[in-house]
């Protein structure tokens, strides 16, 4: 099978490989699409090494449709169309036993550790499988995994109705909770953006206001709108001087989430005479603990429009011209989907 191998920092080799047989308690995925995700880029500039194995293929943000299935499989069967959770937990730790994988140290993932998506066929327990309709196509379904690591921040907000909320950046993150925020019961959603197209598809995807955080004064504009300030603050861009101004824009008794990925070593200034004046919270919120089920329910009712987020299907060999476009053609790409299959 072919493969992209993520061989060193930088290095990405298309190489053929001896398709996989699965074990007792496992499935063989024929990959159907991979997300190019933002975490897949940093890894390949050496950004994020934790739980990396290299040589291994990337692409934890997986589509596919079953092809065989290991000598326990009962529930799931050959021709199924699928997704899945690419976050194995140890299984035995102290977070693990409280159903928090997410936080595990020894976790195993899926295109970190494990061969990904990135790849024609990958491996993965039956544990980690979540079935999708015949007709979900393939950019919807890797949705999925993203979708469920923004539940997982929802839940953390503890949304109350008739609150205000301001999300910073519009890539894939950032939009899929423009359209889970729109769907709540929220009176205020705004979305702040520097690149053109992105804000655009935020408008779209149901934003009141947007802004441009570099042509405007995102403060003046977001107190223009409602002077006391936001009531649940959500970054969605990993930019630490995006994180620095947006806390200060929580109203008192209000929320921040820090939901993008910062790089490992920045820091930020907060006021934490102000945290304590407004009795502010400021919470983080990483990977999908077990709500890739609710991601899925909400990708096959139809409640998530993939079609606005995902730009483009490219064949495997463009994997490292994509994972450069990430960064320097973000007007033109938002979710750009590999499919092993296509040249
Ligand atoms: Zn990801
Ligand atoms: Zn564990």
């Amino acid at each position: 099978m072919k493969a992209a191998v993520f061989v060193s920092h930088q290095k990405i080799q298309i190489q053929e490989l001896a398709e996989p047989v699965p074990g007792a308690d496992e499935v063989l995925i024929r990959v159907t699409a991979c997300g190019v995700c933002g975490t897949d880029v940093h890894i390949y500039h050496g950004h994020v090494t934790q739980g990396i194995q290299p040589p291994v293929v990337l692409g934890h943000e997986i589509a596919g449709v079953i092809e065989a299935v290991g000598p326990n499989v009962q529930h799931l069967h050959r021709g199924q169309n699928v997704c899945v959770d690419p976050v194995i937990g140890c299984g035995s730790c102290q977070f693990c036993h409280i159903a928090r994988p997410n936080l595990c140290k020894d976790a195993t993932v899926i295109g970190y550790k494990l061969n990904g998506g990135f790849a024609q066929f990958l491996l993965a327990p039956i544990t980690n499988i979540y079935p999708l309709q015949p007709d979900t196509p393939p950019t919807a379904g890797i949705l999925v995994e993203t979708l469920a690591c923004v539940l997982n921040g929802y839940d953390k907000l503890d949304l109350k109705p008739g609150r205000k909320a301001l999300i910073l950046g519009a890539g894939t993150v950032g939009l899929l909770w423009n359209q889970l925020l729109r769907r709540s019961p929220v009176t205020l959603l705004v979305n702040s953006e520097p690149v053109d197209t992105r804000r655009e598809r935020a408008k779209r995807l149901g934003a009141d206001l947007v802004i441009d955080p570099e042509k405007e004064d995102l403060a003046a504009k977001v107190r223009e709108a409602t002077p006391e300030g936001m009531d649940y603050v959500i970054d969605a861009s990993g930019d630490p001087q995006a994180v620095e101004e947006g806390i200060k824009l929580v109203k008192s008794g209000g929320t921040f989430l820090i939901f993008g990925v910062c790089p490992a070593d920045a820091t930020v200034r907060i006021n934490p005479h102000e945290v304590y004046q407004k009795e502010m919270r400021i919470l983080g919120s990483k990977m999908p603990p077990y709500s890739l089920q609710r991601a899925t329910q909400m990708i096959l009712g139809g409640l998530i429009n993939h079609e606005q987020i995902v730009t483009d299907t490219f064949g495997i060999s463009r994997l490292p011209e994509a994972i450069d476009m990430f960064e320097s053609a973000r007007d033109k790409h938002i979710k750009m989907v590999i499919d092993p299959w296509k040249d």
